[in-house]
């Protein structure tokens, strides 16, 4: 397996797993979230752009999506393989991605999916807070750093996402399940669809993704 895909709705731990995998397989990670908030954070156009739609919990528009996505996966560091999080995320953006991947002689070779129920997903959504210079996330409940406020890695400050608020949260969830929960069945349907229970322990969920990889 080379080219995957991490599905699941917004707070199932997508970007934790992927940090695992990113780490023990050595392949990149490429979350279009991030590449949208660096565009935020650069003030670029496309950054303003995706912004509006962000801060509401709506999705950005798939066209300004695919072709950011098509160049991302013509860099070098992709040709060993990657790991796609938050994308696709329409039937849209998986067609368009499909036929990227065809016209390169390439495919996705495995699909793994985070299940978890939507009370849980609100409660982790609100609660998680992430360190505005390296990233790494935490949570109120579950997952606090050392010291209050501040990132147990780099003694950067940690804050709350934007979109992190319990009513764009909803939002997103809602929009998960309207726009991109199609894709289970999807993917399912090509027999690409490996689905693991987002409620057991971050530490099981990836001793699962290991089992699918491989060691
Ligand atoms: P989460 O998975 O927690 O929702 P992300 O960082 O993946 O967080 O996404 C944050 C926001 O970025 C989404 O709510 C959406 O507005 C936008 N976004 C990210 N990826 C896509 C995508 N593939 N298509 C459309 N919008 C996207
Ligand atoms: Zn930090």
């Amino acid at each position: 397996m080379k080219n995957l895909i991490l599905l699941g709705p917004p707070g199932s731990g997508k970007g934790t797993q992927a940090e695992r995998i990113t780490a023990k397989y050595g392949i990149p990670a490429i979350s279009t979230g991030d590449i949208f908030r660096k565009n935020i954070a650069d003030g670029t156009e496309l950054g303003k752009k995706a912004k509006a739609y962000m801060d509401k919990g709506e999705l950005v528009p798939d066209e300004l999506v695919v072709g950011l996505v098509a160049d991302r996966l013509s860099e070098d560091d992709t040709k060993g393989g990657y790991l796609l999080d938050g994308f696709p995320r329409t039937i849209v953006q998986a067609d368009a991605l499909e036929r990227v991947l065809t016209e390169r002689g390439e495919r996705i070779d495995g699909v793994i999916y985070i299940n978890t129920p939507r009370d849980e997903l609100i409660r982790r959504i609100s609660g998680r807070r992430v360190c505005e210079v390296c990233g790494k996330t935490y949570n109120t409940g579950s997952f606090a750093p050392k010291v209050a406020g501040v990132c147990d890695h780099c003694d950067g400050k940690i804050v709350q996402r934007n979109d992190d608020t319990e009513a764009t949260a909803k939002n997103r969830v809602d929009v998960y399940n309207e726009q991109t929960m199609p894709l289970v069945d999807y993917y399912r349907g090509k027999g690409l669809l490996s689905e693991f229970d987002g409620m057991i322990p971050v530490g099981d969920i990836f001793t699962g993704i290991e089992k699918l990889l491989g060691e």
